[in-house]
């Protein structure tokens, strides 16, 4: 075996990278693992601070999100809560915020007083707020600068005192921090390095980077944001799949406006569409509104290049002829995509958008926003041509040859621990090694033994 065989190698070092990373050295017997990082430091696209809305999104104000989806996230979410307190990162990787979920307008309140009822056993902690006790906790979603009440019904969902809000970058370094501490295992981490090339070859993968190094693993599991298709496609696999990059741009406020996270009724059809505002642990806690949503023809946001990628990884044919057609008919689509698109444009998109955020603060004035320019990511949204049809969530393909590529759209950076779970008892299973379920169970979950 060479110096550069691993037993796992892990692409990728986003949030998700580093996640399987970290529960790969703590939990497992394996002894060699890499990960394989393109740029210079960690997190520096989606997983960034300046990327995402840092929410820890735990299914009891996303109003997109089945009873079902609601259980599942607020396990993996618990994941992340539970490593927090665990290594003490309160109020340095992650805080707490007040949150809500508001409904305004006669068919939307309605629809949040069934939510409550319907999901308040799941979270018991989750009130009911009226419209004065909103006016309490969030006074601008109330009244405007001179006291004047907005006229229409509200009522919202909502907590206090839980942990909310994480700065999934810092998360990313603690999980390598973390996993380099542990000895007798060899954990090697390699910046500048982009794999171009992965073949296996008899049971063990070959890599390649740009850089000109080679690597080889029992394992690979490529956590490459928008890429993972990329190199899943380069191998022969996923190739019924597409990446549709949805890139999300923000607006921040020019004072503190909000002091949580309020967020809206999803449309079903466009979850995680709604435009929220998040108090951004990044900007002393001035308020950030967003996402927009725009498809880019390049994988990358702020990054020179990938704009070839793109088109390799979407495959144009008439699949997605039809998938476009479908989506551009639904006149819901079609008409938050034009809006999307006119958000980006200078002098019109600030009076625009001013429109949407004035669902949540009434009162605002286009001298509270700002365009946030340099904050935002891509959302690698897929798109599954056997079924033509947008796929709304992650996406996962394992090959069952020793390799697995994952695409992980929002909320990927919250279920980056359950996502790596899924993983680490597969890679296991697969190598023959030891995982140490009961001691994941104690430390991540909230599972009895
Ligand atoms: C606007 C927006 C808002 C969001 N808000 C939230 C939120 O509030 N809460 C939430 O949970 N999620 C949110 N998400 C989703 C979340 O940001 C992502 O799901 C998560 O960051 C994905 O992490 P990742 O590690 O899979 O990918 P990434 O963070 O994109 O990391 C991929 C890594 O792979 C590396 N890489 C790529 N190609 C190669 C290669 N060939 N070789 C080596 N390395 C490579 C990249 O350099 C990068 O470091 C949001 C996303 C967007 C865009």
């Amino acid at each position: 075996m060479t110096q550069n065989h691993y037993q796992v190698i892990v692409i990728g070092g986003g949030v998700s990278g580093a996640a399987l990373y970290y529960e790969l050295g703590r939990y497992t017997d394996i002894k060699k693992i890499a990960l394989l990082e393109k740029y210079g430091s960690l997190a520096t696209l989606n997983s960034s601070g300046s990327a995402n809305s840092q929410t820890m999104h735990c299914g009891d104000i996303e109003t997109n999100y089945t009873l079902e989806k609601a259980q599942s996230v607020t396990r993996t979410a618990k994941m992340v809560e539970k490593y927090c307190l665990q290594h003490g990162y309160e109020n340095t990787i992650m805080f707490s915020h007040q949150k809500m979920a508001i409904g305004v307008g006669f068919e939307e309140v309605r629809f949040i007083r069934k939510r409550f009822k319907e999901f308040h056993p799941l979270y018991p902690y989750l009130e009911l707020y009226e419209k004065d006790t909103i006016a309490e906790i969030e006074p601008r979603l109330i009244y405007d600068a001179h006291g004047k009440e907005r006229p229409e019904p509200i009522v919202a969902m909502g907590a206090q005192g839980q942990w909310t809000t994480v700065n999934f970058k810092a998360l990313s370094e603690s999980f390598i921090d973390n996993t380099l501490k542990i000895e007798d295992k060899i954990t090697d981490i390699f910046f500048h390095s982009e794999v171009k090339y992965i073949q296996k070859l008899g049971s063990m993968f070959h890599l390649e980077t740009v850089q000109g190094h080679h690597f080889t693993a029992d394992f690979v599991v490529v956590n490459a944001g928008a890429h993972s298709l990329y190199l899943a496609h380069q191998m022969g696999y996923g190739l019924d799949y597409a990446t549709l990059p949805v890139a999300g741009s923000f607006y921040v406020s020019t004072k503190k406006i909000l002091n949580g996270k309020v967020y809206m009724v999803q449309n079903p059809k466009l979850p995680f569409a709604a435009l929220h505002g998040d108090p951004d642990i990044l900007l002393n806690g001035y308020t950030r509104f967003g996402p927009t949503a725009l498809v880019l023809p390049k994988l990358e946001r702020f990054k020179s290049g990938t704009y070839a990628d793109f088109f390799k990884t979407l495959r144009f044919d008439w699949h997605i002829v039809k998938i476009f057609y479908d989506l551009l008919k639904d006149s819901d689509i079609r008409n938050y995509i034009i809006r999307n698109f006119l958000f980006e444009l200078p002098y019109v998109r600030k009076k625009l958008f001013l429109q949407d955020a004035r669902k949540i603060v009434p009162s605002l004035q286009e001298a509270d926003i700002k365009y946030a320019k340099g904050f935002g990511g891509i959302r690698p949204q897929v798109l599954d041509k056997k079924n033509e049809r947008l796929m709304l969530g992650e996406a996962s393909i394992n090959t069952e040859e020793g390799i697995i590529f994952n695409m992980t759209p929002s909320p990927g950076a919250t279920s980056c621990l359950g996502n790596a779970l899924r993983d680490v008892e597969y890679i296991s299973d697969y190598l023959g090694v030891t995982f140490d379920a009961a001691a994941f169970r104690r430390e991540l979950t909230d599972d009895k033994e």
